[in-house]
């Protein structure tokens, strides 16, 4: 067994910390008793995470059942405050328990929230202004949560309905997960190198801008400066994987690797190999297709370079997330 495919066993018959809105998992902890429950992610997504449910309501002692609590608009501000009662505020007590969370949030390499809530929701969180409510608040626990880790990978349950959306999320929280496990590791230049190379393909099929931004970034970190490279360089990685993997660039990573095989393949190899990529740009076949294509050819002849992209294989192949887009 290869050192990469040690590394891709350990990686999968590990959980990786995941942060959970409880609600989504089962508990009965919202205002009027129930939960709301995720099949997908408590049954799917948990057998590869392993799950910290938090309920900030509960946890700043609001009682179950109990009255329910909606962002305002008061005075050029937004409060979150009782349904019934808009002097009743618990902003502060909501922002107070996310920063009193920082401590077990720190080892998390992803976060669900529950949508709409005006403690946990992510975006779009109705605020009431007047009459009408208008769709651009954010939950006060959330935006705490996502203002003391910005790098953190953050999604809603709602949206991971979304193939494009679920891949997005489910690849940054692996990336994050490498990531900490080089921090635990100890930070070497050589390991911010290594972790660089094995990840410029994924931030390929991202942002063409950030790769070529990354690349200069690392070649420039030394014993003096690494600490600082470091954090700017996992910073904009993060920042980067947010935009979503399109077709159109994924085919432009597919090439560039079938580039790797030229010397290798004949006449007939290339034109199947390059039908796939173009399948897959016309989106009549999923990237699953050519990246087993892929695969097929570089087991015939290895590539080191290739055998260590994470772009190859960067969850586990039973997610069957690239079946998806
Ligand atoms: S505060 Fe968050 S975890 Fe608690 S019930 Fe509401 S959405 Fe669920």
């Amino acid at each position: 067994m290869t050192e990469a495919t040690t590394e891709l066993v350990q990686e999968e018959a590990s959980k990786i910390p995941v942060g959970i809105s409880s609600c989504l998992l089962g508990e009965k902890v919202r205002f009027d008793g129930q939960h709301q429950r995720d099949a997908f992610v408590e049954k799917t997504l948990g057998q590869f995470f392993e799950f910290r449910a938090f309920c900030p309501e509960v946890a700043i002692g609001l009682g179950i059942p109990r009255r329910p609590i909606r962002l305002v608009a008061i005075d050029a501000a937004v409060r979150c405050v009782s349904t019934v009662d808009d002097t009743l505020d618990y902003t502060q007590e909501l922002r107070d328990t996310a920063n009193e969370q920082i401590a077990w949030q720190q080892s998390l390499c992803g976060y669900i929230l529950k949508k709409s809530s005006p403690s946990c929701g992510m975006e779009r969180v109705k605020v009431y202004d007047g009459d009408r409510p208008r769709r651009d608040g954010v939950g006060i626990y959330a935006a705490t949560l996502m203002a003391n880790f910005p790098n953190l990978p953050v999604e809603e349950e709602g949206r991971l309905g979304d193939p494009v959306l679920r891949e997005n999320f489910i690849q940054r929280v692996y990336v994050l997960s490498r990531w900490r496990a080089l921090e635990r590791e100890g930070l070497t230049v050589r390991g911010l190198v290594t972790f660089h190379a094995r990840h410029k393909l994924i931030l390929m099929s991202h942002c063409l801008n950030a790769y070529r931004a990354l690349g200069p970034l690392v070649a420039g970190a030394n014993r003096a400066n690494l600490e600082d490279t470091a954090q700017r360089y996992i910073g904009e990685l993060m920042a980067a994987l947010k935009q979503r993997a399109t077709r159109g660039r994924h085919a432009n990573v597919l090439q560039h690797i079938q580039g790797y095989l030229k010397q290798y393949l004949d006449a007939d190899d290339k034109a199947e190999m390059s039908e796939a990529i173009a399948q897959y740009l016309r989106a009549q076949v999923p990237l699953i297709v050519p990246i087993t294509l892929l695969n097929h050819y570089f087991r015939k002849h290895p590539n080191d370079y290739i055998r260590d992209s994470w772009y190859m294989r960067p969850y586990p192949a039973t997610m069957s997330l690239q079946n998806d887009i």
